[in-house]
């Protein structure tokens, strides 16, 4: 079998204008998402999603006329290619799909098939009054979900904190609560200086008392030691590692101490094959391996099949925070959105491959 084709479909997502300002600090025209499609010459296709594959012609012919199933070359080609350019690991999860097509497997039994779903959290983008994200929160309890995810802008603490103690107060100790303060994460041009280690230290031993199940990156993700120090000082659980670059840095990460979930994205930070290892090392050392899931309904489906495979958790990043950011925005790509079942939980389909069924008519309309 041989690769024959890789195609790229470059699409401008159906974003709410109010929820993409919430993002987005610098005005820019739209964002992006990119459709990978990889067929073979015995005409099977397999899907991709995530980063949006700028630049990626240049290194095309790296993959035409090989073998689709020799992964591991594939991975270590991808990560030549990462070092100068992109990061190109929605072309690993297309060509994890075709491996699992050509099994007649879901990509998550090939990579250990420990579990069948898991429970996800709400994982809200927006940033709303206190009142209002309450609201939202016992919306999505009676929905199922059994636990949600706050963001909170680093900037406005006091109205962050405050939108958790309403949730808290609204939704009763049963639902988990994590906090997420962003500062691993830059949207480009976006220069404002990071939260402080005291400013942090402060907020995160507030969230403590709140009960929160995790605080996410309250210091920028490359300071390791700061984190360390952040959690031994507050006895909290702290998360974060999603945009780690490479399978090294992501040991180290992990080796420093300094995080109790490690969350790399499978189509962003490091692709499947890679953060497979790492969330194995991960549960060897009783940390939590639980991925960003934040691109579309791709996206969270390569995660979702690697932490099933694996058996991560507690939960799964859904992202979902209605009316700015639905499931049928988040997944407009596909013929039907992803939903959780009753009790909040997001399962693997039984379908060979990722089960991934593309809405043509959506890429049509949405071509950018
Ligand atoms: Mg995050």
């Amino acid at each position: 079998m041989k690769i024959d084709r890789i195609r790229l479909d470059r699409l401008v997502l159906p974003l709410d204008p109010s929820f993409a300002a919430a993002w987005d600090p610098v005005p820019r025209r739209s964002f992006f998402a990119t459709i990978v499609r990889v067929d073979t010459d015995d005409g099977l296709t397999g899907v991709g999603s995530g980063d949006t594959m700028d630049g990626f012609d240049a290194y095309r012919h790296l993959f035409i006329g090989q073998d689709p199933l020799a992964l591991a070359r594939h991975v270590r080609v991808l990560e030549t290619i990462d070092f100068h350019a992109g990061r190109y690991w929605p072309l690993e999860v297309a060509l994890w799909d075709i491996v699992g097509q050509v099994a007649g497997l879901p990509v998550a039994t090939l990579f250990g098939g420990a579990l069948d779903g898991l429970p996800v959290y709400a994982s809200c983008g927006e940033l709303v009054a206190p009142e209002e994200r309450a609201q939202r929160a016992l919306r999505f309890q009676d929905e199922g979900f059994r636990a949600l995810k706050i963001r909170v802008d680093p900037h406005r603490l006091p109205e962050g904190l405050a939108a958790v103690e309403a949730t808290r107060r609204a939704v009763g100790d049963e639902m988990g609560i994590m906090v997420d303060l962003n500062q691993g994460w830059r949207m480009p041009g976006d220069t404002k200086p990071a939260l402080d280690p005291a400013g942090a230290r402060n907020a995160v031993a507030r969230l403590r008392e709140l009960d929160v199940l995790w605080v996410e990156e309250p210091l920028a993700g490359t300071d390791l030691h700061g984190l360390r120090e952040l959690r031994r000082a507050t006895g909290q659980r702290i998360a974060g590692g999603e945009m780690i670059r490479t399978f090294p840095e992501l040991v180290v990460a992990l080796e420093s101490d300094a995080f109790d979930v490690i969350q790399p994205d499978v189509v962003l930070a490091a692709g499947m094959s890679r953060v497979r290892t790492l969330a194995e090392l991960t549960l060897a050392r009783h940390r939590w391996f639980t991925p960003h899931t934040w691109t579309n309904g791709i996206g969270l489906l390569a995660n979702l099949h690697v932490a099933a495979g694996v058996g991560g958790g507690p939960f799964l990043e859904f992202p979902y925070d209605p009316p700015g950011w639905t499931v049928e925005r988040r997944d407009f790509m596909l013929a039907e959105p992803l939903r959780a079942d009753a009790d909040g939980t997001l399962r693997v389909s039984g379908r060979p491959g990722l089960g991934i069924t593309l809405d043509d008519h959506a890429i049509r309309r949405y071509a950018a």
